[in-house]
């Protein structure tokens, strides 16, 4: 399995993710379908291949660019029930949108496990895609990681996890009282640290690759979220796992899992 994070943060989201035959998805369509194209074409690659549009939930960085790319390529969107009733009143009926409902889906070669997570929005999924033995964790937008969440987390190969802000810099920064305390709320978004306690209690000789996502531009800075997650697995013995952190502007590299 391969996969590029195309573009993560609030102003949009969207990963890709192929399977060893070259098929792909995409999760989240928070990007133009001009960026999205422009992006695959340095891999190689074009919109061609891709079968479904995975939505996390209806937040516009996640879904902005959803609606062109399913109707102009005829592909599908998948999301949850809470998400789909919302987004269908909005758009179009030539968009076809499908519900994921709780039992594994397979796009070529990778199943999907969608599974709730905790965020202010209509019912937000997050993402186990697994091909083979092999298995990727995706969930960007949560304010906690709970119990279950922690659970489908072990046992990956892979995850793509949020590190949303650091506490000192979004409690010092310039956003409003209320937007401060939603944020840190179990329906915001996770801190660095958040992201490093979940991290050091899922890690395993299993785990190799760390994505650090969705970080605010102004909350948090990369080098923030590196050391705090770093050092969290190091001091645990974990110095194996290779921990980076994904760009708002600039894609990642096309990481290949196995
Ligand atoms: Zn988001
Ligand atoms: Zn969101």
């Amino acid at each position: 399995m391969k996969f590029c994070i195309i573009a993560s943060g609030s102003e949009g989201n969207c990963t890709l993710i192929e399977d060893s035959s070259g098929q792909s998805i995409l999760v989240d369509v928070g990007l133009s379908m001009r960026r999205i194209a422009g992006v695959l074409a340095g891999l190689g690659r074009d919109l061609s291949k891709i079968s479904a549009l995975l939505i996390s939930h209806e937040h516009a960085d996640h879904l902005r660019g959803a609606a062109v790319l399913s109707r102009r390529l005829d592909i599908p969107i998948y999301t949850s029930p809470g998400t789909a009733s919302l987004i269908k009143r909005s758009f179009s009926g030539t968009t076809r949108i499908c519900t994921l409902n709780g039992n594994p889906t397979q796009f070529g070669a990778l199943q999907i496990d969608a599974f709730r997570v905790s965020h202010d929005a209509s019912e937000t999924l997050g993402f186990i895609i697994q091909e083979g033995d092999t298995r990727l964790a995706i969930a960007t937008d949560l304010g906690t990681v709970d119990l279950p969440t922690l659970a489908r987390f072990r046992e990956c190969d892979a995850i793509i996890l949020e590190a949303n802000h650091d506490l000192d810099l979004l409690l010092s920064g310039s956003y409003p009282w209320d937007l401060k305390r939603r944020i840190q709320s179990n329906y915001g978004h996770l801190s660095n640290t958040q992201a490093a306690d979940a991290l050091i209690k899922i890690a395993s000789p299993r785990l190799r690759l760390v994505v650090l996502a969705h970080l605010s531009q102004e909350n948090n800075r990369p080098h923030l979220a590196l050391r705090a997650v770093r050092s969290a697995l190091d001091q645990d013995g974990h110095a194996h796992i290779n921990v980076v952190v994904a760009d708002q502007y600039q894609p990642t590299t096309l990481f290949e899992i196995m």
